[in-house]
């Protein structure tokens, strides 16, 4: 980035916000809330960068079964393939690995239940929870919001 055009209030509202992105994704990825809710749709945003979730059987990825990758609608990373996709009945988009590095790991007790959320490591978007009851080789399920998934089919 190239600092020498920025006046001092700009230069520190810029770090300020590299600072904060950094600290919650692990990388720094500098857009604002205000930025967030010009990009995404209403739905998106509240998934993304609120932890919310959509509505079980409400993604027409569940049942998407062609090849291709799964990208994050906040910044384009790919996140999943269709490789590692498996139907897990439960009304979201299941898959049993991801893209090496594509996802970052937490845990929240919005549940009481300890649970591990994950999001983008890139942009920092909440995409779901991880559960250990998934189908071999992993044993993991990555229960992924399907409105927050930008499915590229392969040609
Ligand atoms: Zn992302």
């Amino acid at each position: 980035m190239d600092y020498t055009n920025l006046s001092r209030r700009e230069f520190i509202t810029k770090v300020v916000i590299l600072m904060s992105s950094s600290f919650y994704s692990g990388k720094v990825f500098a857009m604002t809330d205000k930025d967030w809710k010009e990009k995404l749709r209403p739905e998106e945003y509240d998934v993304l960068r609120k932890e919310g979730t959509e509505r079980p059987n409400s993604s027409i990825l569940n049942n998407e079964k062609r090849e291709g990758d799964y990208l994050c609608v906040g910044c384009d990373s790919k996140l999943f393939t269709s490789e590692m996709k498996f139907d897990s009945g439960t009304g979201w988009p299941s898959f049993f690995d991801y893209i090496p590095d594509s996802l970052e790991f937490k845990t929240d007790f919005k549940m009481i239940i300890p649970r591990n959320e994950y999001h983008c490591a890139e942009c920092g978007g909440h995409h779901g929870h991880v559960f250990k009851d998934g189908p071999k080789p992993t044993g993991l399920r990555y229960c992924n919001n399907g409105i927050v998934l930008k499915f590229i089919p392969k040609v």
